[in-house]
């Protein structure tokens, strides 16, 4: 079987290189293939009554499945070259905002009418941070919810699945170069196309090293982002949520000089659990539709940790300290902020009698056991800045999940076509390590499927 494109992984990178290739030119003979389920079969069986932590299942109805690591995320759009990728240091500043506003069009033609963009443009928390020592950066940001995102996601299936074929639960095995394009190896048999647009994600960043190495393909890791997630009463984080919804604020430690940012913000939201390769991490969402709402606000706070040369694994050192709290905790491990500044685990009781009530079931524990010094020091001094500027972050019942790891796949050598130095073998997305969110995923989509349309 021969395709024109053939598109690996239908997470916001592959989805909207689809959406965007049949849009340019309808003639093309387009095929995904996806290690997940259709958007309507995944399902995550935690439900907190019988299943209340990670079964491992053989794919992963958060991370895989149309829709990719998006599919049930908060949908926060940042329209941003300050964070969520470096896509414009491919393709230049002003092309990957323009892209980015186009990604957004599509949404908001899909059933994301109606919601909020948000922006930092203008805003007075920029010199109340700048005055605690903490950096508020710039963003606009489109909140669709996990709701709304999904709605958009089913339409936007709805319009490709007569145009393009689908694939499910299909993983692709191994690829191979041929002289006129590429052969994909899967369990159904092996397909050729001419071009190839990689997007699997950070749940393939497995199988994408071991493409890389396969083919050749140049790469290089270096980071990992550790930390905890934050939960507490929404009214703390209030004056900023309801203005800018998201804020990404950044604050430099004072002990050993290393940046502390606080990430995905979720206003009124939950905290989930996130299953990369088998290892169970933190991660959180919230719903637009207020009859899902929750009375408490969470958001990460990661620690970057770049390495130097001899050590290339910082992924491997993410998970070993994953590793660690799901050894204690069996899963994710929950703390209160006063139980972690007296040096004590927390228990069931305390957390119980605490003021802030979990929005996931973790097992209560010592985060101190499990992240280094360097790490624990500056989220504890992060904690006390953000006090600052939201009384009440550093109230002893405000609840720390642990641990949140923030994978970067290693870094795959693309050009500014976004092609690896194989001509038309294509990789994007979280996949290539140049994007980190679904606005710089799904704009990196939409620039590979202009390249091969011209
Ligand atoms: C809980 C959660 C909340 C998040 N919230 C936000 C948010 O609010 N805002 C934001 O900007 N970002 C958020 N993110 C991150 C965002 O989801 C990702 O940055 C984005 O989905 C990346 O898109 P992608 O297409 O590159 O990869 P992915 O979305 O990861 O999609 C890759 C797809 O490829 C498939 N795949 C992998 N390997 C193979 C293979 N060998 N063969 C076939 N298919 C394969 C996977 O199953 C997957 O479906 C969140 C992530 C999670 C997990």
């Amino acid at each position: 079987m021969k395709y024109d494109v053939i598109i690996v992984g239908a997470g916001p990178g592959g989805i909207f290189s689809a959406y965007e290739l049949i849009k340019r030119e309808p003639s093309l003979k387009i095929a995904v293939f996806e290690s997940g389920n259709p958007l309507e079969k995944r399902r995550c069986p935690i439900d907190g009554d019988k299943v209340k932590t990670c079964i491992n299942c053989k794919t992963c109805a958060i991370m895989s499945g149309f829709g990719g690591a998006g599919a049930f995320s908060d949908g926060k759009y940042n329209i941003t070259n300050d964070f969520g990728g470096t896509l414009f240091e491919h393709i230049g500043k002003q092309q990957a905002i323009d892209l980015m506003k186009y990604v957004d069009e599509i949404n908001l033609k899909h059933g994301g009418e109606g919601t909020k963009l948000y922006s930092t443009a203008g805003t007075k928390f920029k010199k109340l941070c700048i005055q605690n020592k903490l950096k508020l950066l710039n963003a606009s940001v489109r909140h669709l919810g996990t709701d709304i995102n999904y709605v958009v996601l089913e339409n936007i299936y709805n319009e490709l699945k007569d145009k393009i074929e689908f694939h499910f639960n299909t993983p692709v095995e191994n690829m191979e170069i041929l002289e006129n394009g590429y052969r994909i190896f899967c369990k159904e048999g092996s397909f050729d196309c001419e071009k190839c647009i990689v997007s699997v994600g950070r749940s393939g960043s497995k199988w994408m090293e071991s493409v890389c190495k396969n083919l050749n393909i140049p790469t290089k890791s270096n980071r990992v982002d550790i930390g905890v997630r934050v939960e507490l009463p929404a009214v703390i984080f209030s004056h900023l949520t309801d203005e800018l919804y998201e804020s990404k604020i950044v604050y430099r430690t004072e002990k050993f000089e290393d940046n502390v940012r606080t990430f995905c913000m979720n206003p009124h939201g939950i905290v989930v659990n996130e299953n990369t390769n088998g290892i169970v991490t933190a991660n959180g969402h919230s719903y637009e539709d207020p009859e899902k709402q929750t009375e408490n606000t969470n958001f990460a706070l990661l620690v970057a940790k770049h390495f130097s040369e001899p050590f290339k694994d910082s992924n491997g050192y993410g998970e070993s300290i994953a590793r660690l709290s799901n050894m204690l905790g069996g899963g994710v491990i929950v703390q209160r902020f006063g139980d972690l500044v007296r040096g004590r685990r927390s228990t069931e009781k305390r957390v119980q009698e605490g003021l802030v009530t979990p929005t996931l079931s973790a097992t209560p524990g010592d985060l101190s056991l499990v992240l280094p010094k360097r790490i624990l020091d500056g989220i504890i001094e992060m904690i006390y800045a953000l006090d600052k500027i939201a009384p009440g972050t550093a109230n002893d019942d405000t609840l720390l999940y642990g641990v949140e790891v923030k994978f970067y796949n290693m870094e795959v050598d693309i050009d500014e076509n976004l092609e690896s130095k194989y001509k038309g073998l294509y990789i994007i997305g979280d996949g290539s390590g140049v994007t980190h969110s679904l606005s710089h995923a799904s704009a990196s989509g939409v620039y590979v499927a202009r390249h091969i349309t011209g």
